[in-house]
């Protein structure tokens, strides 16, 4: 298999090599002191990298969609009103969710490209009786991102939970939770958190985990009730152990490894660098004549560039980017599949890698005979990278 290739792709991303040799070491027992410092010094470290100061980390071995099942699971009993914003195909995963579990589901779908209105949300709110909202920070088949600060207010101001889906934006977006006030915002390894797939992420405010206590019918979900959970974590943050289910040991390493260097750098410089490149790349994408799916540039993700093919091209275009050594994503929105390309830009991302990116993609539409001024996107995300 050829190694020389660039991930740009919305998770699994292009991961540091000092996190997968983390992966490669020894397995310890999981009820060994040994890891339960690692655990305990990660579960800690979470709290930091969501910027929440009381929240409860859960990290347990499952993808993405674990995460958000088990966030509905626990917080929404059947017949309980949810109100779910859609930005795309995973805001409708999520109502998907919600449905399967019994609960009574109002979704507010937004077109394709924009966001859904929080005026339209409030006037679901006022009527009253919801339980909780919902939200994508950023929606992967869309690219569209969401305003979480304004949804938290809305959300404390009529007293309903905040679900927020950050599984495309944790750690790459600016995101805190307390400031916020958001109940569960839940994540997966491989995207932003720069950690290969296989851990369900997410802490949860410490008015959801009151919300839970009351419940009056048990969790419908056996594996994913935070109540099994809970004695499970708490332990192993003071550095004891308990056992649940067995953890997913080797990732943890590369859990633990990963956001220490997230930490390292530090969640202010984090999402500076993530937004300062989404933008060289996304306006590298404007300088070349290619449309984006979010309709105004505030909508646009820092994490992820969604782009219609040019007049005469289509899915071929990937092919053509591969060959030049950098493998981009298809669509994913059911309705605009085929019209559209994503490029993941999250975790250790360079400036490097967003040149690089742009030039495999000029390169291939050349390839294809799309017509455009050569060098046309670096210079301009030159411009953007070194101002002055
Ligand atoms: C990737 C993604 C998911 C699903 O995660 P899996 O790990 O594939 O289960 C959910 N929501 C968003 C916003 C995503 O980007």
């Amino acid at each position: 298999m050829d190694e020389k290739f660039l991930l740009m792709i919305p998770g699994p991303i292009d991961f540091d090599p000092a996190v997968l040799r983390a992966m490669s070491a020894k397995t310890l027992s999981h009820m060994s002191v040994e890891f339960a410092e690692i655990f305990g010094r990660a579960l800690k470290n979470l709290r930091k990298v969501f910027l929440s100061e009381k929240g409860q980390p859960f990290v347990v071995a499952g993808s993405g969609t674990l995460a958000m099942d088990m966030a509905i699971v626990n917080l929404v009993e059947p017949g309980e009103k949810v109100l779910v914003l859609s930005s795309g195909f995973f805001g409708d995963r999520m109502a998907d969710i919600a449905k399967r579990y019994q609960a009574d589901v109002t979704v507010i779908k937004a077109p394709i490209g924009e966001a859904p209105s929080l005026e339209e949300a409030e006037k679901h709110l006022k009527k009253g009786g919801f339980k909780a909202i919902t939200a994508t920070h950023v929606d992967t088949s869309t690219g569209v991102a969401v305003d979480v600060k304004a949804l938290g207010e809305l959300a404390q101001r009529y007293g309903v939970l905040s679900i927020v889906d950050g599984v495309c934006a944790t750690a790459g977006m600016e995101f805190r939770q307390d400031e916020w006030g958001i109940d569960v915002y839940l994540t997966a390894s491989q995207k932003a958190i720069a950690v290969p797939p296989g851990l369900a992420l997410m802490v949860v405010s410490e008015r959801a985990m009151e919300a839970y206590r009351k419940r009056r019918s048990p969790v419908l979900n056996y594996y994913a009730d935070f109540g099994l959970w809970l004695p499970v974590m708490e332990a192993y943050e003071e550095g004891k152990v308990a056992y649940f289910a067995t953890p997913a040991v080797n990732l943890i390493y590369a859990l633990d490894v990963s956001l220490q260097q997230i930490l390292a750098e530090g969640m202010e410089k984090r999402f500076a660098r993530h937004r300062l490149l989404a933008q060289a790349f996304q306006e590298g994408i404007d300088a070349i004549g290619l449309k984006q799916v979010p309709v105004r540039k505030e909508l646009r993700a820092w994490t992820l560039t969604t782009a219609y093919y040019p007049e005469g091209i289509g899915p071929e275009l990937l092919k053509a980017i591969k060959a030049e050594g950098v493998i981009v994503a298809a669509g994913l929105h059911p309705e605009i599949k085929d019209k559209y390309f994503r490029v993941g830009h999250m975790g250790t991302l360079t400036a490097g890698d967003v040149l690089t990116t742009l030039g495999a993609i000029e390169r291939a539409l050349a390839s294809l005979g799309y017509r455009f001024e050569k060098g046309a996107s670096v210079k301009r995300a030159q411009e953007i990278l070194c101002p002055t």
